[in-house]
């Protein structure tokens, strides 16, 4: 999942002590100096934290979307979508202002997604043994509240342990981040890795270096430039040449203006047109 912040997922079955290890797991953070968000998956079908005949409810059945409710300490944000897209909550928890998110549930969408640490709460020993087989990429640890044996985390008594954990993958996560940002973002593959994502993660385990990104490596040598606000956005070549072709294109069509193509040309675009 793209995301500029670390997410965790505690996933598992009803009543395995989910809730439980989200509760320790913020406390532990917040004391830590992480300001943390967390978000829940509801399996109901029908669920909706607006109430039938309240005002809200009201705006929202007149069509408006999304319809927010704020009280002198709350603010609820109420938004109607078909299938709701979980790519959404880091960056709107991440506008809030926090710098984790921990989800509970979405198994589904998480289970394969190597980006998310998953800790996994079980019940049994059987269940241990049948999460050990689906569960792929970043699996920080097991969780239960019954004694499983090693290395099944016992809710409560063994929480320094499950915090020590978390901790180690969050310093982690943080580093593939600060890396992933500095990388072009194209996810083009010219690396030889599927992803970004991927290259980011050879790079912290020292299997591969800045210099393989291709957009990064050719940035110099590019005819044209394009940035926002100052930040470079990475072109690849065939869109580099396509924008300074078209460039030249247009300026050499303006009035009393004669090019040879080798200049150097800049285009300034503000923000909206003022009336002059
Ligand atoms: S070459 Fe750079 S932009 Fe392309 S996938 Fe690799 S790291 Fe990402």
């Amino acid at each position: 999942m793209r995301s500029k912040i670390p997410i965790l997922a505690v996933l598992g079955r009803k009543s395995s002590g989910k809730t439980t290890v989200i509760e320790h797991l913020v406390s532990e953070l917040l004391k830590r100096g992480f300001s943390v968000a967390t978000s829940k998956h509801i399996s109901h079908r029908d669920f909706s934290i607006d109430t039938k005949g309240s005002d809200t409810w009201r705006h929202s059945s007149a069509g408006a979307n999304p319809v927010i409710a704020v009280s002198s300490n709350e603010m609820s944000i109420i938004v109607k979508m078909k299938s709701p897209k979980i790519e959404v909550i880091p960056h709107l928890v991440q506008s809030f202002g926090a710098n984790i998110l921990i989800l509970e549930g979405f198994s589904s969408m998480v289970m394969d997604d190597k980006s998310v640490g998953k800790i996994i709460c079980v019940r049994s020993l059987e269940e241990y043994k049948e999460f050990m087989e689906s569960a792929r990429g970043n699996v920080i640890a097991f969780c239960s509240f019954q004694e499983v044996g090693k290395p099944v985390i016992k809710i409560s008594e063994d929480f320094p342990i499950l915090t020590e954990k978390t901790l180690g993958f969050i310093e982690r996560r943080l580093r593939i981040l600060r890396i992933l940002d500095s990388l072009a973002g194209l996810d083009c593959g010219k690396c030889g890795r599927k992803t970004c994502e991927e290259m980011a993660e050879k790079i912290y385990l020292g299997e591969a270096s800045m210099d393989e990104c291709f957009p990064l490596r050719i940035k110099s040598e590019l005819s044209t430039r394009v940035s926002i606000d100052g930040r470079d956005v990475p072109l690849q070549p065939f869109v580099s040449e396509f924008m300074r072709k078209t460039v030249l294109g247009m300026i050499s069509s303006l009035k009393n203006v004669s090019i040879k193509g080798d200049e150097e040309i800049r285009i300034e675009v503000k923000g909206e047109k003022k009336s002059i």
